[in-house]
């Protein structure tokens, strides 16, 4: 069983439990007046202690037929009902959860809170079991009752975003937002993204649609490091020969988000191209010694630039300070230690590499146990992981 059933199958005995509990307190209190009920609780119990052993010897279906004879004994619990329409839909049974929740929602004495909760349980299981239109249906019933229903909001703006409808995963994400007072720039933003997209769709204007742009720069106010927004719009003003404000979007990412402005990187210097002043995209990234610091792969890919100019010693100097502030990253050292073989600069090379080559075996583990696989720089004649004896072995 893996945890989110076993979290399941918890909170039902716990529920079943409580109401065994309840019941037979109950019971022991009526018992001296009436001495009634006490066949049918002795029944209920019976049950709910059988499925609770089935469920500790790891047998659910077994269980489960168990609290079903409980459940029907018990018919008027509604929180039984509830969490054994959640664990089937946490066991895949889609059909089974949605019966019990419609059965539970037909009850005409049902409580207000209690048809919200069995309405949302539904909208769940219509949507596991890829019910979109129903699912909808459901959530949004359950946002006529309780327009602040945290759940729903999130289920049914999940829903509108796997559909595409991003105007309206957009009214939901505000609505949720205004409801928790969270918000969430990140998804707000690539939503204003994907609708700058479809504005960009034939038959409108394409790239530079002024529509999309609205929307890219919207994108771009509540999240500044979108990279994806910064992008389209830093396109469309290109594609508009608005060459300035597109170096601007472009290059404003290397403070909003310096770990991935090397993505935007060839774009800004097509923009400085296309402005006709390469000179400024060197001198502005020669000047960018923050977000070089923060980024291996701008550092690889700007001493990359550096070196088809011809600059190389530029280049090793980019590469070497680079490795100094990521000491870690391969990603750095490979490439340096190339520029410096192809400049038969071989000692430099050499020496970089075999530091490197150090700094790697000083961490590689050298022995391993044959019956556990635990790995260790030392030889241990006891496993510290399996405690068996003198099972450590050399690794090739
Ligand atoms: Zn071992």
């Amino acid at each position: 069983m893996d945890f989110p059933h076993l979290a399941g199958w918890a909170a039902l005995a716990v529920t079943l439990g409580a109401i065994v509990f309840g019941a037979g307190r109950r019971l022991g209190r009526e018992e001296e007046a009436q001495g009634r009920r006490r066949g049918e609780l002795g029944e209920e119990s019976a049950f709910y202690l059988r499925g609770l052993n089935f469920l500790l010897a790891d047998e659910p279906d077994k269980a489960i037929e168990e609290f079903i004879k409980f459940v029907r004994v018990n018919s008027e619990t509604v929180e039984i009902h509830l969490s054994l329409g959640k664990l089937f839909r946490a066991r895949g049974e889609v059909g089974r959860a949605i019966r019990i929740h419609q059965t539970l929602i037909a009850r005409p004495n049902l409580s207000q809170d209690h048809r919200t909760a069995a309405l949302h349980a539904l909208a769940e299981d219509f949507r596991q079991g890829g019910f979109v239109d129903r699912a909808m249906d459901a959530y949004r019933q359950v946002l006529n009752v309780d327009s602040n229903h945290r759940a729903a909001l999130a289920g049914l703006q999940a829903m509108h975003e796997s559909e595409g409808r991003w105007d309206m995963a957009l009214e939901m994400l505000k609505r949720l937002e205004a409801v928790t007072g969270v918000p969430d720039p990140r998804r707000e933003a690539h939503i204003h993204v994907r609708m700058g997209l479809e504005d960009q769709r034939p038959p409108s204007n394409g790239v530079g649609d002024a529509g999309a742009m609205v929307h890219f720069r919207e994108a771009i106010r509540v999240f500044p490091g979108c990279v994806e927004a910064r992008r389209l719009l830093g396109e469309s003003l290109l594609a508009l020969g608005r060459t300035r404000e597109a170096i601007e979007t472009f290059e404003a990412l290397k403070s909003t988000r310096p770990s991935h402005f090397f993505m935007l990187m060839d774009a800004l210097r097509r923009a400085y191209e296309r402005a006709g002043d390469e000179e400024g995209f060197f001198r502005g990234m020669s000047g960018s010694l923050a977000a070089l610091a923060s980024s291996p792969r701008l550092v690889i890919q700007w001493a990359a630039l550096l070196e088809q100019r011809g600059q190389w010693e530029d280049a090793v100097a980019v590469l070497r300070s680079g490795m100094a502030n990521h000491p870690r990253s391969l990603a750095i050292v490979s490439p340096l230690i190339l520029l410096l073989a192809r400049r038969e600069r071989w000692q430099e090379a050499l020496e970089i590499a075999r530091r490197r080559m150090d700094d790697l075996l000083s961490v590689q583990p050298v022995f391993q146990c044959s019956r556990c696989g635990f790995k260790s720089q030392d030889i241990y004649w006891k496993c510290p992981q399996c405690h068996q004896w003198d099972t450590m072995e050399p690794l090739l």
